[in-house]
Parts: C-alpha cells; sequence; structure tokens
C-alpha cells in the first residue's frame, strides 16, 4: 500500500486533504466501511480515487448518470489515473472489460443497474478491489429525493465483498436519508462523517426584484466566467437567455425540458466547456453536471425550499474560487406558493408546505446573516455573522414599519378583502378615482389615511406581509388575511423591514472580480489552457483550474521543477502540459 499523501502530491499535485478528507480517507485505507456526507465542492471523489490508487486493486465507483461518469473519467485521466466507465454509451466496453479482469484499472465506473446484475457480480468475483464506492448514495433511500430502485439492489454486491471497505458519498445531509443509507448499504453507524455545509467561497445576496433583466444584467457584467440562471418556467428560460444575449453581449443559451432532446445535449456540452457562457434554465439544470468553474448562480424568483436554493447555490463555486450566489424574489412569488400550497397540495402535507415556505420567508426579510441562518437551517451552529453576504458586508437599517403594515391590513378589511394592492394603495392615499367613488370607498374610515411616509413603504410592507403569510394574494391579486394578520392589528406583533431605499441604491462590488484584478500573464496562461483544451477535445479545468493558473502567474516559474510544485499540477499533468505552460509564461 502506498502512503495516501503521496498519491495526494503525486497524482493530483496538491499540498493537503481538505476538510474531512483525511477522516474518510484513513478510514478507507484501514478497510473500515464508511458513508462520507460532505457538501458540494468538498472534495467527495478524491476520498475514493487517493485510496483507489494508494491501496491494491481496482477500484469499483457506482454511479446513477452516464454525463457524470465520463466526466469523472476524463478528469481521473487527465490525472494519469487509470479510469474507465462501463456503460451502454460506451463503445470500448469490451476493452473496458479486458483490462478490468487484467487487473489494469485503478477506477471502474459503472452504473447501478449494470452493477447489480449476476453478469457483472461474477465477474467482479475473479478482481481484487481496493474499495467500492457508492456516489449520490441518498439514491438508495426512499426518503431521499431520487430514489432508484437499482440503488437497493447494490446491497447483494457488497455483499459478495465483505471485507472490501464500502464507501457511499453524498450531499444530502437528512437524518432519515442518512440512517437509510446506513442501514441499505451495510454500513454501521459510527461509520459516518459528516461535514459541516459551509460553502465559505459562496456569497450570499438577496434582493426585491425590481426590473429584473437589468438587475441579472449586472451581474452578468460584474461576474466573469461560467453563470446560471434558474428561472421559474420554460418559457421565461428562453424570454430572459434572449434578453441577457442582447443586454450583455455573453454567450447565452436556454435550458428546459420542453426542449428537443438533441438540443438539451448540445446545450449542456457548450456550457461545460465554455468559461463565460451564461445558462439559463429550469432548477432540472444542473443535477448531472460536474462544471468546477460556475462562478455565479442567479435566482429570478423564489426557490421550492431552503432545500432546493442550497442545492442549486451550491453548484457555485466546486473549485474552491470566489463566487456568487444571488436571490431575486417578489411579493408575487409568495402568493403564488400560497395559492399552490392551497390549490394543489394534500390536506396532510399542508402544514409542513407552509412551514417551509415560512423558512424562505424569514430567509429574505432577514436583516442578519444569510449564511447563519441557512447554516442553522441544517442544524448547524455557526457564528453570528460570516463577512461574506450581502447583510454582513453592508449591514441594512431596519425601520418600524407596523404603523403602515396595519393601515394596510385595515383598509383590505374595511374594502372586504377582494382588492389589491394598487386599489388599496389608492383609498390609503385618499385618492380620487372611479373606482372608489363608484365603489364608495371614499366614505370608508381608512380613506386617505397614510402618511406620504406611510405610502413610501406600502410595496415593500405588501412584500414582507405576504412572505409571513399576514397577507394571502387570490388568483387575481386579491389580498385577504393570513394567519399572521390578527396579532399585528391587534398590536402584539410589530413589522420591521429592511429600509428599501438603502437596498435600491447601494452598489455592491462583485466578490468575483473584486478578489482578482485583471493580471495579463493569468489572460496568457488561460489562452494557452484554451489552445490545449481545443486540441484535447475537453473542457479547460479538466487541464487546470483557475487556481492553479493564478498561482502560476503570481509564482512565474522558468523550470518544470518548480511549476511542478504548484498546486494542482501533477506528475500526469506536468508531462503533459508542463513544456506548453512554461513557453506560455516566459514566452
Ligand atoms: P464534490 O464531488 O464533493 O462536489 P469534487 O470531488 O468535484 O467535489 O471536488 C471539487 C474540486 O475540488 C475538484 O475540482 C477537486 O480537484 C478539488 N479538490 C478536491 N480535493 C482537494 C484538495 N485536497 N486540495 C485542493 N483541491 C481539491
Ligand atoms: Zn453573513
Amino acid at each position: 500500500m502506498r502512503n495516501p499523501l503521496d498519491v495526494l502530491h503525486e497524482t493530483f499535485g496538491y499540498s493537503s486533504f481538505r476538510g474531512r478528507q483525511q477522516d474518510v480517507i484513513d478510514r478507507i485505507m484501514a478497510g473500515v466501511h464508511t458513508l462520507a456526507v460532505m457538501p458540494t465542492g468538498a472534495g467527495k471523489s478524491l476520498c475514493y480515487q487517493v485510496p483507489a490508487m494508494a491501496r491494491p486493486g481496482t477500484g469499483l465507483v457506482i454511479s446513477p448518470l452516464i454525463a457524470l461518469m465520463h466526466d469523472q473519467v476524463r478528469s481521473a485521466s487527465a490525472a494519469g489515473i487509470k479510469a474507465a466507465a462501463l456503460t451502454s454509451a460506451n463503445d470500448d466496453r469490451e476493452e473496458t472489460v479486458r483490462r478490468f479482469l487484467a487487473g489494469d484499472l485503478d477506477l471502474l465506473y459503472v452504473a447501478p443497474e449494470r452493477a447489480s446484475g449476476e453478469g457483472f457480480r461474477r465477474m467482479v468475483d475473479r478482481v481484487q478491489l481496493s474499495l467500492i464506492a457508492i456516489d449520490e448514495a441518498h439514491c438508495v433511500s426512499e426518503w431521499g429525493h431520487d430514489f432508484r430502485p437499482d440503488y437497493r439492489l447494490l446491497r447483494a454486491l457488497v455483499e459478495d465483498h465483505p471485507e472490501i471497505p464500502r464507501l457511499a458519498l453524498t450531499a444530502t445531509a437528512d437524518r432519515h436519508t442518512r440512517d437509510d443509507v446506513l442501514a441499505q448499504l451495510g454500513i454501521p453507524a459510527d461509520g459516518l462523517i459528516l461535514a459541516g455545509f459551509d460553502r465559505p467561497n459562496i456569497r450570499y445576496s438577496i434582493t426585491p426584484r425590481d426590473g429584473l433583466p437589468t438587475q441579472l444584467a449586472q451581474i452578468i457584467r460584474d461576474t466573469p466566467g461560467p453563470g446560471i440562471v434558474y428561472a421559474p418556467t420554460r418559457d421565461a428560460t428562453e424570454k430572459l437567455a434572449a434578453a441577457l444575449a442582447t443586454s450583455t453581449g455573453r454567450p447565452t443559451r436556454a435550458y428546459h425540458a420542453g426542449l428537443d432532446a438533441a438540443v438539451r445535449a448540445r446545450n449542456q456540452e457548450a456550457f461545460v466547456t465554455s468559461e463565460d457562457m451564461v445558462m439559463v434554465a429550469t432548477v432540472a439544470f444542473g443535477m448531472g453536471i460536474d462544471k468546477p468553474d460556475v462562478r455565479f448562480v442567479a435566482h429570478a424568483g423564489l426557490p421550492k425550499s431552503i432545500e432546493g436554493y442550497y442545492q442549486e447555490t451550491g453548484r457555485a463555486g466546486r473549485d474552491g474560487d470566489p463566487s456568487v450566489a444571488h436571490l431575486f424574489w417578489g411579493a408575487d412569488d409568495f402568493a403564488r406558493a400560497t395559492r399552490r400550497i392551497a390549490d394543489d397540495i394534500g390536506e396532510d402535507r399542508q402544514r409542513s408546505e407552509r412551514q417551509r415556505l415560512a423558512s424562505l420567508g424569514a430567509l429574505v426579510e432577514a436583516a442578519g446573516c444569510r449564511r447563519a441562518i441557512l447554516l442553522r437551517h441544517f442544524g448547524e451552529d455557526p457564528p453570528a455573522a460570516c463577512g461574506n453576504c450581502d447583510n454582513c458586508l453592508n449591514p441594512p437599517s431596519s425601520i418600524d414599519a407596523t404603523e403602515a403594515a396595519r393601515k394596510l391590513l385595515s383598509a383590505a378589511f374595511r374594502t372586504e378583502m377582494r382588492y389589491g394592492i394598487t386599489h388599496l394603495t389608492d383609498v390609503l392615499a385618499g385618492r380620487d378615482t372611479e373606482k372608489i367613488r363608484t365603489l364608495g370607498h371614499d366614505k370608508l374610515s381608512v380613506f386617505g389615511i397614510a402618511t406620504p411616509d406611510d405610502l413610501a413603504l406600502i410595496k415593500p410592507v405588501a412584500r414582507a406581509l405576504l412572505a409571513r403569510d399576514a397577507l394571502r394574494s387570490d388568483d387575481y391579486g386579491g389580498l385577504s388575511f393570513g394567519p399572521g394578520a390578527r396579532a399585528l392589528l391587534k398590536g402584539e406583533e410589530t413589522l420591521a423591514i429592511v429600509k428599501p431605499a438603502v437596498r435600491a441604491t447601494r452598489r455592491r462590488g462583485s466578490a468575483v472580480a473584486d478578489e482578482h484584478p485583471h493580471d495579463p500573464l493569468f489572460e496568457t496562461l488561460r489562452a494557452c489552457r484554451r489552445t490545449l483544451a481545443k486540441e484535447l477535445g475537453v473542457p479547460p479545468y479538466v487541464i487546470f483550474h483557475d487556481a492553479t493558473l493564478r498561482e502560476m502567474a503570481a509564482i512565474r516559474p522558468t523550470s518544470l521543477a518548480a511549476l511542478g510544485r504548484i498546486s494542482g499540477v501533477g506528475a500526469r499533468k506536468l508531462e503533459d502540459y508542463g513544456r506548453a505552460f512554461l513557453d506560455a509564461l516566459n514566452g
């Protein structure tokens, strides 16, 4: 057996393990079954790649998606790991089987339906295994969001080889799923390694929608590098993609389930390979994509849940470089979600769905640290401020809007709870409109009771009341009381809102541009990487990550030996690409 640290240095060119990697790898090296729960970007692949290289035999990796397997094989091969995938999409299956049986593979990737089959199991009996890794292991659990019956059948395969260490990996941490994975895969309860959920390199910002295409264009201009914009509907993805392409000049594509499969595949491949593309997509996009250099994720509307939000924003910055997550929301998001719960969700689940929406409401309305709210939601005990979210960087001042909220609620009540925000504002302002005269609303006690200060707050107040379910909206925008209304009206609760003017005018710098000022040498190295990537037909990040190029630009090595000491430059990459980058550095 080799020392895992040597493998890390030689093969990957990294100086040290990150987070809980060492703990996981130590256990696998000792032959102990393990479940590693780590957030996206924590470096799960390394946890099986390193021991597969360090232990004798071939590492078997079960992975649910062909596209993912191919990405993994491509990256592993570039690092000099002998890896192959056995799937229906591979024409070289015979050759792969031959190499597997000859013990000529460090890693074999295979889909669960094949891995659980009798034929494959008998073949595995003839080969020495170093480990069995089960990626996306939450698929084994019916509690998980991606249950796959084939994953259940893996039990037989792992039990064929009780002495071979199993490593289940997932980013899904909820308790039920976790316990189920342990039980289903025969991993003892003390085999759980749970990494913290924080993604410190992602900067969170949450802002009310106010001219969305302009807001998005600003982010795109501020943030060089690839990014994803999540839009709520198919139609919205196409419209936004077209608008953003025009306003920013960036290469932009749309992705949703309604597109032809060939178009989808083409757009996805273009995005994976690109260094500056913007993909406007529905949330289905990103699931099977292993692109480490996504620099921003923007939500054009409210996500389904905090879990969903965290998973989607987690697709940014897997390479550890600074990245941003922007969420834009509006009162109508909450109105729509509330209606959907009332209309489409069974009685038994309504309560938990409301809870889910309330958590989102608290997140978007918060004046305090966003990261702290997110991490507390996942059961962690984070510091009160992170220093890398909108509210930590620019603490908003909040104002007491209780008076304005009471007036708005009263106006809704006096007009029999069926009018929308425009009419209610007219009533409160005491305006002389035809609708008001016809309905006789100028005779009501609430007519004209709002001060100019109140009126300035009506929109954000309505948003806040909808977000906390004190107001609900019908299909036509008519506002009625939700459960939170009475306490506010009776003076038992107050409403503080984030000062709207401050938010609207303040300009935040982009985390991405802030930390990496323009450097011509870095651009030269990127050009070199682009040329090589084109030649080899791989995405640029497969060659080197941005962080590696930046370190090269800072250190300016003049020899292969010095180049090899840079983080991310392993022995194989030094041999294959070293000359080209030295020339670019010293040319
Ligand atoms: P996950 O599967 O957990 O989302 P990956 O395995 O894709 O994460 O790893 C994310 C990125 O981090 C990869 O590009 C990988 O090369 C890099 N990485 C992993 N471990 C280390 C380490 N110890 N030092 C530096 N970079 C690392
Ligand atoms: Zn913060």
